[in-house]
């Protein structure tokens, strides 16, 4: 597993509260997250069929709604 995380600075709110994570091994992609305003950009595709599996970018991800849950 190769991947790193990071702060990331959210391209629609401005908000420092966000990371990015980048990754390359059998998923090659990234995913940018905002805790502030949920915002997700995610792309991920497969390291050997360069299929693409996800792109997504948008503030109804499932993960933004993990967030939501987590904040409870
Ligand atoms: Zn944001």
């Amino acid at each position: 597993m190769s991947s790193s995380t990071g702060e990331w600075c959210c391209t629609e709110c401005g908000s420092h509260n966000a990371y990015q994570e980048t990754f390359s091994d059998d998923e090659v992609g990234h995913i940018m997250g905002c805790e502030d305003c949920g915002y997700y950009d995610v792309y991920r595709e497969d390291a050997e069929t360069e299929e693409v599996i996800e792109e997504y970018a948008g503030f109804d991800h499932e993960y933004a709604q993990d967030d939501k849950e987590n904040n409870k």
